[in-house]
Formats: structure tokens, sequence, C-alpha cells
């Protein structure tokens, strides 16, 4: 078993890690570098988004011929992690949610022309995107197939689509939209998947929705459909296949969440350390205090737990494999484990932890969706404890 790096990806990872030493960082340190939403803005995004670019550091999950690196999953966690050393990093190098899921599902699954189309101004960074498929009560949510209101329905060559959406991450900046809506009610194929510009009459933006942590831009929405209309050439995929079309954007897209986590929770850490390599209490510096060290090796186990769980996931999708069981297990750890680092940077670092002069009230707040977002934990735990059930010992196995 090795798990070392191939020369090429360490050189990624490497580079990756110099840009957000040098060129986002100091950004992230100047209070003027914030938008209203807690994120960077977006006229010095555009800056460092054109600098990553120019330096071969973008898109590096995307194919080589379409701008990108072509890293693949596990060169996507090493490098990725990185990213987020800073809380702006993953958008500066067009890698963070929910582009990132979105360029990946068109990229498997759009056609050429979908991907000239869709898929290329995403890559190129002249569009934002979203995904749009949860919806309030009594819609979809945990159980997507089971419970979307939201229809399609065919009329000649066109579709048309009435419903309600919500908690639709970037909808306010987005101009390309993947939409989950219901085409039939026969069991496993009740969903379908389309694609939509924003300048298409027929939805309305209804509202923005606060709230409790920082926002990604265009935040999270709720969006109405009255029948808007949607040609059948903008359809992702065959008709009754939009669970499929889900999971292999989720598959990934959740890891990546788990990649972007990581080096959330190791920054959490360093900033924990600073803080204690300096401060005393009674006679000594916190960072020597036996029980000081008991919760930073915990919470420095716990991402490395983390860690393997994520690259074990990572590869096996790289293999080919839809890694459901691996995916599921890396998302409910690191979820946990990114919420406990920086709870735990947070008590090392007193009361200073708790204002805004750090970061970490930024993670804390940022940190709670984690369990919620692309799948509660409980779902995920009942995903895992139905291999379980059909598996047995062979639940735990090793290989492909
Ligand atoms: C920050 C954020 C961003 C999001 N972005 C998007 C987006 O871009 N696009 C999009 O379509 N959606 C988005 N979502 C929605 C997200 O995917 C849903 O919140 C998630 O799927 C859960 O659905 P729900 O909120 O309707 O919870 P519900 O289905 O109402 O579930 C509520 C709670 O019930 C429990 N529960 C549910 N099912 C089970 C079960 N089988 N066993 C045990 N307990 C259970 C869980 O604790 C769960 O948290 C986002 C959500 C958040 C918080």
């Amino acid at each position: 078993m090795d798990f070392t790096l191939s020369p090429e990806i360490e050189d990624y990872r490497r580079r990756v890690r110099a840009f957000v030493a040098e060129r986002i960082l100091p950004l992230e340190a100047d209070p003027a570098s914030y938008d209203a939403h807690e994120n960077i803005r977006l006229d010095l995004l555009d800056k460092v988004r054109a600098r990553a670019r120019a330096e071969g550091l973008w898109a590096l999950s995307m194919p080589k011929a379409r701008g990108g690196a072509d890293l693949g999953r596990v060169g996507m966690a090493a490098c990725y992690e990185e990213m987020n050393r800073s809380i702006f990093g993953p958008v500066c190098f067009n890698a963070a949610a929910p582009d990132d899921g979105n360029m990946w599902v068109l990229n498997a699954l759009g056609t050429e022309a979908q991907k000239d189309r869709w898929l290329q101004p995403i890559i190129d960074g002249q569009a934002r995107s979203s995904i749009v498929m949860t919806e309030p009560h009594p819609g979809a949510g945990s159980d997507p197939a089971g419970m979307m209101r939201t229809t399609a329905e065919r009329k000649g060559d066109r579709w048309v689509v009435n419903g309600r959406k919500w908690f639709i991450t970037g909808a306010a900046e987005a101009s390309h939209f993947i939409l989950l809506a219901r085409t039939s009610d026969e069991p496993r194929r009740e969903l379908t998947t389309f694609l939509f510009h924003r300048d298409t009459p027929g939805w309305e933006l209804v509202r923005r929705i606060p709230i409790m942590g920082p926002e990604e831009h265009g935040g999270h929405c709720e969006m109405v459909f009255d029948g808007l209309e949607i040609p059948d050439e903008d359809r992702l995929h065959d008709v009754g296949r939009g669970m499929k079309v889900v999971q292999t954007r989720l598959g990934t897209a959740r890891l990546t969440h788990c990649m972007r986590w990581l080096g959330m929770a190791k920054r959490a850490l360093e900033i924990a350390h600073d803080y204690i390599s300096e401060r005393e209490a009674f006679g000594s510096k916190l960072i020597d205090r036996e029980s000081v060290q008991l919760m930073v090796g915990e919470a420095a186990m716990d991402i490395e737990i983390g860690r393997l769980l994520t690259m074990r996931a990572a590869w096996k999708l790289d293999q080919g494999d839809f890694a459901r069981k691996e995916v599921s297990m890396a998302k409910v750890q690191v979820a946990d484990t990114l919420h406990k680092a920086i709870d735990t940077a947070i008590q090392l670092c007193g009361a200073k932890g708790y204002s805004k002069d750090l970061l970490l009230e930024w993670m804390y707040r940022y940190a709670r969706q984690a369990r919620l977002a692309d799948g509660a934990s409980e779902v995920h735990k009942m995903v895992l404890s139905r291999f379980h059930r059909e598996q047995g010992l062979d639940f735990w196995s090793w290989g492909a």
C-alpha cells in the first residue's frame, strides 16, 4: 500500500500551497477584502483568479483539453486540502462548491455540444452555476426521488417546469443552472435533469435565505418556477435518470467537501498552535501543558483519520467504483472532525478564540452546515447500515 503522491500531483500540491501563502492569506487578513456576505470581494476575486489561471493552478479537476489539469480525485484530495488553508482559497482556483461539482457532472454526462455551451464558460470563469434540487416542505430534501414536487411536463420538443426550490447555493450570481424535476411517478425513474440559463423567462428568485454562517457568492436562494420552458436538447442525460445524475455529481462533490474541510480543520489547529506557543498561564507556556497537548493530539489524529477515509474514497472513485460507502463514511467523519477541530481551537485560544480577531468564529459558523448539506449525517449512516445489512463481514473489504 503506497500513499506516495505522484511527482505531478506533488508538484501541483506544493504550488497550490505556495500560492495560498503568498497571494491569498494576505488578502484574507485584510478586512477590506470581504464582501457584505463575509466572502472575498468579487473584484479582488477576479484578479486572484486570473493569477491562479496564469500559473496553471486552475480548474484542476477538469480535462487538460478544456483548460484543467485532469488531476483525478487523488490529486484533487491533495490539492483541495491545501487550497482551503484559506477560507478564500477554493474559489480562487475554481475548485469551490457548487461550481466544482457542477463542472464534474457536466463533464461526466454532458454531450460535447452541452459541454461547449454549459461547461466551458464555468471552466473559463465566465459563468457561475447552481444545482437546483432541494425543496421546502412537503417537497424534496433527504429523499429527493420520493418527495420531489417540482414537475417538468413534456410539450412537443420542450419541457415546462413548475414548482419551488430552496437553499440553492450561488443562485443569485449563477447563470447556468442544473435542475432536477419530476417527469414520472414510475419508481426509480421519477426524476430528470435539465439545464437552463438565468435569462430564460418562467422563474423567479424569491429571496436570498439568511443563514447562520458566511455565504458562498450568490448565497442560498429560494426560487419559484412558473412555466419555465426548456428545450429537450438541454436535458442532461436520459429521461428518468435524474438520480443517476445526482449520484454522479454527489459522489465526487461530497468528497471534495471533505478535502476542503480537512484543509480548514488544519488551519484551525494552526491558529491554535500559534496562540498556545506564545501564551503563558501558571508559569508555563500553554503548549507545554499535558492537558493542552492531549487536545491538540486528539484533533490532529481526527484530521488524519479523515484524510485516510477521504483518500481511500478518492482512490476508489478513481478506479471507477461509486465508492458510496467510502464517501459516506468520509462525509460523516470529516464533517464532525471539522466542527470538533474548530471547537478545540476556539477553546485553546480562550476569549480571543470567540472574537472576530481570529478566523475561528467564521469557521465555527460555517462548519455547522457540514452535517446537513449534501446529505445529513443521519442519512449517510442509514446508507452505511444498509450496506452492512447486505454485506455482513464483507462490509470491511480491501481493494477496489
Ligand atoms: C449550506 C447549505 C447549502 C445547500 N446547498 C444546496 C444546493 O446548492 N442545492 C440543493 O439542491 N440543495 C442544497 N442544500 C440542501 C441540502 O442538500 C439539504 O438540506 C439536505 O439534503 C437535507 O434536506 P432537508 O434540509 O430537506 O432536510 P430533511 O429531509 O427535512 O431532514 C431533516 C433532518 O431529519 C433527519 N433525517 C432525515 N432523513 C433521515 C433518515 N432517513 N434517518 C434519520 N434521520 C433522518 C436528519 O437529521 C436531517 O437533518 C443546501 C443546504 C445547506 C445547509
